[in-house]
């Protein structure tokens, strides 16, 4: 017999194989010797009260021998002589989940990638990071893995309704992210390990007879008939297929401008900006543990923050536990930044961005220096390089940010000295209010001080807030079909993931990669049935 049991436990306890068995045997009212094994269906923290405790919910084998069967089978397909190709732009993960779902249907797929692999790309960030130089080709957005490849890796999302979310974690699994993240409440992977993965999806395409091309930026698109019929790229290749995915992220801002160019319909998408705070981890550990010092049974603390204020939300984004403030930029002379952990999260800080809604009519006000109509498609997109600028500037150049500690931030006053802190190019004491807008910079002020209120502790000078967080999602939507997902105007152009505007993060980036390659398996099978 199996039998689904749901546990609190010690935090000592949940990582104690003969008490979570212990545990069982009690629950379930049989001996000890009747269990043959477990493994874990789920597992959360309850950390709402002074005790605080594990959730975990096991399947038991009671009376029965005990196999495991989690991890699922996958089965590629030889793709080397398939009839149909599709050119998927972009190696992040929306790209890379759908090159591996046509695999399994056996249709090749091609990706052209503008970025190196993740090997080389590592220099690139060192330079960003230790001498303050960017590669607009190669960094933190831009490469293969996409965005995703050097984050804190955290896999959870609430888009559960778009697609099949263990699937995408088995997938992780299968190439080879530790299994816990099937049944950890808040998953996540870590910045070390993130590279393997990425690495051995790649080498599964290639395997298979599809092909991951680096160096390869698109730069423009031939249009024939309502279809494309090649993309161009900037070394002067062309591609053509019978599918088109372009995957290219929320940073691509010259795609954007391209599609612009091309009369190509894309629309301007509400977004939120913002700061970048970061705590002490102990201070962190110690608000949401209610004790001194974290136990050894307990992972570094996070939280999630949400608040109404002057009618604009404003929210805590990405949260990083003993994480790295990272320099997210893809251009040089403009500053953002993102957050990033290691699997153990053992760094000394805890960040997370803090962001506020950003609507048409606030951009029409900040935009209107440019000279654009008020339903320009790019106003948003506009607005965030123009606070991005700002931020650099400030910043006083070489990716140098600028900040604030927090109590200094809300009451308006330039901090005489910067804390230690995680960001690697270095901070720079300023104003944040000559770089924030001034309805971001109210609703930030006033919702650190409400967060300080339910959360004792966290509105303290021993944080600091750095500009600016700013690509927290696509300011633009490529509109598509509802059913067929084309592009409305090519019908064989496919928008994915974060840049379209239909995902916000790795998993469901990766959900939406492997909606495009099934619908566009399903064309292709109806076509060659017709
Ligand atoms: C530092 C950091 C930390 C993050 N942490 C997390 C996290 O913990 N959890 C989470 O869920 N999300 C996180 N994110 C967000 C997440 O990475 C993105 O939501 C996700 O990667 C989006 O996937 P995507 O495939 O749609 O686009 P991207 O990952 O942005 O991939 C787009 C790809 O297209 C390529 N490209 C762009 N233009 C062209 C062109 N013209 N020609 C060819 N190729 C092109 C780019 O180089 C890139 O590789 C983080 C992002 C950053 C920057």
């Amino acid at each position: 017999m199996q039998q689904k049991i749901t546990l609190r436990l010690r935090p000592e306890e949940a990582f104690s194989e003969s008490a979570i068995h212990r545990y069982i045997s009690q629950h379930a009212g049989v001996k000890s010797t009747a269990i043959s094994g477990y493994h874990t269906l789920k597992k959360s923290i309850d950390a709402r009260g002074k005790n605080i405790l594990y959730n975990i919910t096991v399947n038991a084998f009671i009376n029965e021998p005990f196999y495991h069967s989690t991890i699922q089978d996958f089965h590629f397909k030889d793709v080397q002589t398939s009839s149909k190709q599709v050119i998927i732009i972009g190696a992040g993960p929306a790209g890379l989940f759908a090159a591996l779902k046509l695999i399994e249907s056996g249709i090749k797929p091609i990706i052209l990638e503008r970025g190196k692999d993740v090997k080389s790309r590592r220099r690139d960030l060192a330079a960003l990071n230790k001498q303050g130089i960017i590669n607009p080709e190669s960094n933190y957005c831009f490469g293969e893995g996409g965005a995703g490849t050097y984050s804190d890796g955290k896999l959870y999302t609430r888009s559960n309704k778009r697609g099949d979310i263990n699937r995408i974690l088995q997938l992780f699994v299968r190439f080879g992210a530790p299994d816990n993240i099937l049944y950890d409440a808040h998953p996540h992977i870590g910045t070390n390990k993130l590279p393997q993965i990425i690495t051995a999806m790649r080498e599964l395409i290639t395997s298979c007879g599809g092909e991951v091309l680096f160096n390869k930026k698109v730069v423009d698109f031939n249009l024939q008939n309502n279809t494309i019929k090649e993309v161009l790229t900037a070394d002067l290749s062309k591609y053509s297929a019978d599918a088109f995915v372009l995957a290219t992220g929320h940073s691509a801002r010259d795609i954007f401008e391209l599609l612009h160019k091309k009369n190509i319909l894309i629309e301007a998408k509400p977004f939120a900006l913002g700061v970048r705070v970061e705590h002490p981890q102990t201070l962190i550990d110690s608000i949401q543990y209610h004790c001194n010092v974290r136990g050894e049974f307990l992972p570094p603390a996070s939280y999630s923050l949400v608040e109404q204020v002057n009618e604009k939300g404003v929210f805590s984004f990405c949260m990083c536990p003993g994480g790295i403030i990272a320099p997210a930029s893809t251009n040089p002379e403009e500053l953002v930044v993102n957050g990033w952990s290691p699997s153990k999260r053992n760094n000394a800080f805890a960040n997370s961005g803090m962001v506020v809604q950003v609507t048409s009519e606030d951009t029409y006000k900040h935009t209107q220096h440019l000279n654009i109509n008020t339903d320009h498609p790019l106003r948003f997109m506009y607005f965030q390089q123009m606070v991005e600028q700002k931020a650099y500037q400030l910043g006083g150049g070489n990716f140098t940010a600028p900040a604030q500690r927090l109590v200094d931030f809300c009451t308006n006053k330039t901090s005489a000295s910067i804390p230690e802190n995680s960001y690697l190019p270095g901070l720079q004491s300023a104003n944040l209010m000559s770089v924030l807008p001034d309805f971001i910079y109210k609703a930030l002020s006033e919702g650190f001080q409400v967060f300080g209120k339910k959360k004792k502790g966290y509105y303290t000078n021993d944080a600091i807030v750095v500009a600016t967080e700013s690509r927290t999602s696509s300011p633009v939507r490529i509109p598509r079909n509802n059913e067929t997902l084309e592009h409305p105007q090519l019908n064989n152009f496919y928008p994915c993931g974060e840049g379209a505007g239909y995902a916000g993060g790795i998993v469901s980036a990766a959900m939406d990669g492997e909606r495009i390659a099934s619908i566009i398996c399903e064309k292709f099978s109806s076509l060659s049935n017709a």
